[in-house]
C-alpha cells in the first residue's frame, strides 16, 4: 500500500495501518525478507487507547476527551554527500531502504540485517515537497483544524535535520524546507482579518532557553498552566506573521542570531535545539462548532452564542545531534560531557523509553526540553517525527540509535485534544456593533415614521379642506338653483294669475294659489276674517284660563289659610288637608293640560295665518300681514324660551315643521324691509336654542344672516343678525363658516358703522367666539378681527367692553397655546395689533366681566417670553404683581404668581424693581 502524495487521509486522525515492527532478524542466514514477522503494535494495548479503536473520523476529532493518534515516524536517508563517496566509496551503505513496503533493512554485517518498519520511509531521493507532505503537512492541517502539533527531526549531526526543517529555498523553490512550507500553507488557509499567527524561535542550550528573535533575552522560563497542563513560554517574543516575507525574515534574523551566539559560546549548532513555536488563532465561521454539535444549541441560541476560537500550535524542533549521548557510537571520553551538555536530548530518550514501555513513572520533568515537549509525546498534540540517517558505514552505530530512538517513538501514543474556547471578547463587540446597527435601524424607521404621519396628516388636511370647498360650493349652487327655481315659479303663477284675473273679468272672485301649485279657490277675505274670528276666540279662551287659575290661586291661598286654621285646631283637620291637596293637584294637571292645549292651538293658529299671509302676500304683494303672522311666530319661539315644558317645545318643533325652515330663511331675502326684520327676528330667536343651531346652518341660513350684514342698512337687522351671527358662531364648525364666508369683514364694517351699544355688544360678541378657535387665528387677525374689536371700546358700554375683553383673553389663550405647542413664534399678535394699552387700561376695571378676561388675558400673554419685554414696558408686569397679590380668584392668582416666576425675564426685572414675593 503507497501512500498517498497529497499527503494522504489516512495520515491524519491517527488512523494508520496497522505498523509493523521487525526487532530482530528472525532468520540469522536468509532472505530478510521471508523473516518478517508483523507484530501489532501496542497502540491498541490497553494503556493509551481507551476507545480501542484508532479512530475512523473523516473530519476533525470531536471528542472533547481527545482521540488517539500514535507518533508518526518517518525516516529519511540523506544522500552520500562528497567525502562519503569518496571515503566510503569502496562499502556498501549500511542501510537499505524499501520505501513501498516502508521497510529500512540496516546492514549489520554483509550477510545480515536489521528489519525495521516506520510510518513513511524516504529514500535519498525523496524530494524536500514529499518530505513536507508525508511527515509535516498532515501536522499542520490538524493545527489549522485547533490541535497542537509537533514535528521534530533527531538524528546524528549532519543527517539532514536542519536541511530537512529550516532550509529557506530562496534559491531553489523546491528546496524549502519544512518550515517555510508549512507557513505557506497556513497563511494560505487562515484568514488574516479573524485569524492570527503569532510565532517565537528559540534556542535550548545547556538547559537555557534563549530568544533567537531577541538574543539578550537568554533566560525563558516555563510555564505550565495548572489547569489545563499547557506550556507556554511568556517570556519569549511573540512575532505577527502576515505575509511568507516576514516569516522568512524572522527565520533568517533567527538563524543568524543562532550563529553570532553559538560562536560567542564556543559551541556548535549542532549542540543545541532550535524551537519554532507557530500560534495558530482562528475564529470558527459559518462552521458548526464541535461544542454546539455537541450539545445540540438551540438555533435561537446561536445569535447570543460566542465565536468559537481555535487555537493551534505548532511546534519544530530542529533537535541538537544525537550522536553525543549515544553510547554505542560516541567517543567514551566525551560521554559525561555530552550527557551534562545536552541533559535535555537525553531526557527525550528517557522519556520515550518510558512511554513505549507503558512504564508507569515517564520523567518529563527532568529537562527542559521535555517539559516543552510533554505534549508532544504522550500529550494531546499530533506528533511526526523525522529521523534523519546518513548511509555511511561508518557511522552505523549512530544510526542504528538513531532507528531506534524512531521505533520507539512509534509506539508512544497521543490523546488528540481540540484546543478550542469561546471568544466572548469579540461576541461582546459583534453584538454591540448589532446592537448599534438596530439602534440605527430603529431611528431611521421612527423618523421615516414620524414623516409618513406628518405626510398623512398634511394630506388628510388637504383632502377635508377640498371636501370641506367642494361642499360649500355644491351647497351655494343648490341654493341659487332653488332660488332661481322659486322665484321663476312664483313668476309663473303670478302670470298664471293675472290671465285667470283677466279671464274672469271684473268678477271679484280671487284666486289662491298654493306654494305646491295646486289650485284653491277660496275667499282670502273670508279666510281672513274667519282667522281673526278664531284668534278673537282663542284670546276668550286664554282670559277664561288665566281667570281660572286666578281663581284656582285664590283657592289655594284660601285652603293655605284653612290649613292653618286647620292645624291650630288640631281636630279632623289632617282629612281636609290631603282632600285640598288632591284638589290642587287635579287644578294643576289640568292647568298644565290647558296649557298644552294652547301651545298646539296657537300652532296651528301660526300655520294658518302663515298661510294666509303668504297667500296674500303672493296676491297684494302687501306685506304688512306676513309680519303679524311672523310676529306670532316670534312670539311663538319666545314663549319657548321662557318656558320650557315638554309639551311647548314639541309643539314648537312641530311648528317648526309645518312651517318649514326654509320657508323663513327665504323671507330674510324678501324685499320688505318689514318682513325681513320679522324673519331675521325669527332667526335669531331659534338660533338662540342650540338644537335649532344645525338645522339654520344646514338651511343656509347662516349665508343668508352674512348676507344681511352685508346687504342691509337697517340697524336692527344689523343687531339682529349679528347676535343671530353671535349665537351661531358657538360652535367651531360655524366659526370656520363664518370666516369662510368673509364673516369677519362683515362684522368689522357692521362695528365700525354702528353706534347702538346693543349691535356693537353682538358683534363684539360674535368677534369673541371666533376669537376662541386656534385654527382660526391667524386668518381671524389677517382679516382686521383685533383691529375690529378694538375699535369697538370707543362705546364706553360695559357689556361691548366685556365681550372685547373676553375676545382678547380667548385670543390670547389660543396663542399661549400655539406658542407653547410650538407652532407660533415671535410676540402676541394682540400686541403687535396695540391691544396691550387697553389691556392694562382695563386690568383693574370695576366691572368684573372685564376684569376677569384682561386678568386671563395677562396671565396668558405673559407665559411667553416673547411677550415680556413689551409687556413690562407697557405696564403689565404691575397688573400682573397686582393680580397675583389681590386677585380675588385664587385660581388666576395662583397662575399669574406661577407666570411670573417662570419668566427670567419678568424675574429679572422684579428684582431690578425689587419687588419680591
Ligand atoms: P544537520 O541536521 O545535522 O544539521 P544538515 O541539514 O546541516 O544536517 O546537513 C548536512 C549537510 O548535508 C548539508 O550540507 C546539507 O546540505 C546536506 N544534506 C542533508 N540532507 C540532504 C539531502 N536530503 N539532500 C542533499 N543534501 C543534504
Ligand atoms: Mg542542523
Amino acid at each position: 500500500m503507497r501512500m498517498a502524495t497529497s499527503g494522504g487521509a489516512n495520515y491524519r486522525n491517527g488512523t494508520y495501518r496497522s505498523s509493523l515492527k521487525v526487532d530482530k532478524p528472525l532468520s540469522l542466514n536468509s532472505n530478510p525478507k521471508s523473516s518478517v514477522k508483523s507484530k501489532p503494535l501496542p497502540s491498541s494495548g490497553p494503556r493509551r487507547n481507551s476507545t480501542g479503536s484508532l479512530g475512523t473520523a473523516t473530519g476533525a476529532a470531536k471528542d472533547d476527551a481527545g482521540v488517539p493518534g500514535r507518533v508518526r515516524v518517518a525516516v529519511r536517508l540523506r544522500p552520500r554527500i562528497a567525502e562519503e563517496s569518496v571515503g566510503d566509496a569502496d562499502f556498501a551503505d549500511c542501510v537499505e531502504l524499501q520505501p513501498e513496503l516502508k521497510r529500512l533493512k540496516l546492514r549489520k554485517n554483509n550477510w545480515d540485517s536489521d528489519t525495521y518498519e516506520f510510518d513513511e520511509v524516504l529514500t535519498e531521493f525523496a524530494s524536500q515537497k514529499r518530505v513536507y507532505e508525508v511527515v509535516a503537512k498532515p501536522v499542520v492541517e490538524s493545527v489549522l483544524d485547533g490541535y497542537n502539533g509537533t514535528i521534530m527531526a533527531y538524528g546524528q549531526t549532519g543527517t539532514g535535520k536542519t536541511y530537512t526543517l529550516g532550509r529557506l529555498g530562496e534559491e531553489d523553490t523546491a528546496a524549502r524546507g519544512i518550515m517555510v512550507r508549512a507557513m505557506e500553507d497556513i497563511l494560505a488557509d487562515i484568514s488574516l482579518e479573524t485569524d492570527s499567527v503569532l510565532v517565537s524561535y528559540l534556542q535550548l542550550y545547556m538547559e537555557t532557553i534563549q530568544d533567537l528573535l531577541d538574543p539578550p533575552n537568554d533566560n525563558i522560563s516555563i510555564v505550565e498552566d495548572p489547569k489545563t497542563g499547557d506550556v507556554s513560554l511568556p517570556g519569549a517574543s511573540l512575532v505577527e506573521i502576515r505575509n511568507q516575507q516576514s516569516f522568512l525574515e524572522l527565520l533568517r534574523l533567527g538563524e543568524a542570531h543562532r550563529f553570532a551566539a553559538n560562536t560567542k559560546l564556543n559551541t556548535e549548532s549542532s549542540r543545541s535545539h532550535a524551537i519554532l513555536m507557530v500560534h495558530v488563532k482562528r475564529s470558527v465561521k459559518g462552521r458548526q462548532s464541535a461544542l454546539s454539535t455537541e450539545n445540540g444549541a438551540n438555533s435561537h441560541l446561536k445569535m447570543l452564542k460566542p465565536p468559537i476560537v481555535r487555537k493551534g500550535k505548532l511546534v519544530v524542533v530542529d533537535l541538537a545531534g544525537s550522536e553525543r549521548i549515544d553510547k554505542s557510537g560516541s567517543e567514551g571520553h566525551a560521554l559525561e560531557e555530552a550527557k551534562s551538555i545536552n541533559l535535555s536530548l537525553s531526557a527525550l530518550g528517557k522519556c520515550i523509553n518510558a512511554l513505549a514501555e507503558n512504564s508507569a513513572h515517564v520523567p518529563v520533568r527532568d529537562s527542559k526540553l521535555t517539559r516543552l515537549l510533554k505534549d508532544s509525546f504522550g500529550g494531546t498534540a499530533r506528533t511526526s517525527l523525522v529521523i534523519t540517517i546518513g548511509p555511511s558505514p561508518r557511522h552505523r552505530g549512530e544510526t542504528a540509535s538513531t532507528i531506534m530512538f524512531g521505533q520507539r517513538a512509534m509506539k508512544v501514543e497521543n490523546m488528540l485534544k481540540l484546543k478550542e474556547e469561546f471568544d466572548y471578547k469579540s461576541l461582546s463587540r459583534r453584538l454591540d456593533i448589532q446592537l448599534d446597527k438596530l439602534i440605527a435601524e430603529h431611528e431611521r424607521q421612527q423618523k421615516a415614521f414620524e414623516d409618513e404621519i406628518e405626510r398623512i396628516s398634511i394630506e388628510a388636511q388637504t383632502r377635508i379642506s377640498d371636501v370641506e370647498r367642494n361642499y360649500e360650493e355644491a351647497l351655494e349652487k343648490e341654493r341659487l338653483k332653488y332660488q332661481k327655481d322659486y322665484m321663476e315659479s312664483i313668476k309663473k303663477l303670478e302670470e298664471q294669475l293675472v290671465k285667470n284675473q283677466q279671464k274672469h273679468g271684473n268678477e271679484k272672485v280671487p284666486v289662491g294659489l298654493k306654494g305646491d301649485g295646486s289650485a284653491l279657490t277660496s275667499n282670502t277675505e273670508s279666510s281672513k276674517v274667519s282667522a281673526v274670528e278664531e284668534v278673537a276666540e282663542l284670546k276668550k279662551v286664554l282670559q277664561k284660563e288665566s281667570l281660572l287659575r286666578k281663581a284656582a290661586e285664590e283657592e289655594v291661598k284660601s285652603l293655605k289659610s284653612q290649613l292653618a286654621h286647620c292645624k291650630r285646631s288640631e281636630a279632623s283637620g289632617n282629612s281636609d288637608i290631603l282632600k285640598l291637596r288632591k284638589m290642587l293637584e287635579d287644578e294643576a294637571r289640568q292647568k298644565e293640560k290647558l296649557e298644552g292645549e294652547i301651545a298646539i292651538l296657537h300652532g296651528q293658529l301660526l300655520q294658518l295665518s302663515f298661510e294666509a299671509d303668504e297667500t296674500r302676500r303672493r296676491l297684494d304683494r302687501g306685506g304688512s300681514e306676513v309680519s303679524g303672522a311672523l310676529d306670532s311666530l316670534i312670539s311663538q319661539v319666545k314663549l319657548q324660551q321662557h318656558d320650557s315644558t315638554n309639551g311647548e317645545k314639541a309643539s314648537v318643533a312641530k311648528l317648526f315643521e309645518q312651517v318649514g325652515l326654509q320657508k323663513i330663511l327665504s323671507l330674510l331675502e324678501a324685499e320688505d324691509a318689514d318682513v325681513r326684520i320679522h324673519a331675521v327676528k325669527v332667526v335669531a330667536n331659534l338660533a338662540a336654542e342650540e338644537t335649532n343651531q344645525g338645522k339654520i346652518v344646514e338651511a343656509g341660513g347662516l349665508t343668508s344672516l352674512l348676507m344681511l350684514l352685508r346687504s342691509s342698512e337697517d340697524e336692527t337687522i344689523h343687531r339682529v343678525a349679528a347676535g343671530a351671527i353671535a349665537n351661531l358662531a358657538m360652535n367651531e364648525t360655524n366659526q370656520e363658516l363664518i370666516m369662510a364666508q368673509g364673516g369677519i369683514g362683515l362684522l368689522s364694517t357692521t362695528a365700525a358703522n354702528a353706534d347702538d351699544p346693543q349691535t356693537l355688544r353682538m358683534v363684539a360678541g360674535a368677534i369673541a367666539n371666533l376669537c376662541g378657535n386656534d385654527k382660526l387665528q391667524m386668518k381671524l387677525r389677517g382679516e382686521g378681527g383685533i383691529k375690529a374689536l378694538l375699535g369697538m371700546i370707543r362705546c364706553r358700554h360695559a357689556d361691548v367692553l366685556a365681550q372685547v375683553a373676553r375676545g382678547i383673553a380667548n385670543f390670547a389663550k389660543c396663542e399661549s397655546r400655539a406658542s407653547t405647542q410650538g407652532n407660533k413664534t415671535g410676540r402676541s399678535l394682540l400686541i403687535e395689533d396695540g391691544a396691550l394699552p387697553w389691556i392694562v387700561q382695563n386690568a383693574n376695571n370695576e366691572a368684573s366681566p372685564i376684569r376677569r378676561h384682561i386678568e386671563l388675558a395677562l396671565c396668558h400673554l405673559a407665559q411667553h417670553e416673547a411677550n415680556a419685554k413689551d409687556m413690562i414696558s407697557g405696564g403689565a408686569l404691575w397688573e400682573l404683581v397686582r393680580i397675583s397679590r389681590d386677585c380675588s380668584r385664587e385660581d388666576i392668582r395662583t397662575l399669574a404668581r406661577r407666570t411670573l416666576t417662570a419668566s427670567p425675564t419678568f424675574q429679572a426685572e422684579m428684582r431690578r424693581l425689587r419687588i419680591d414675593y
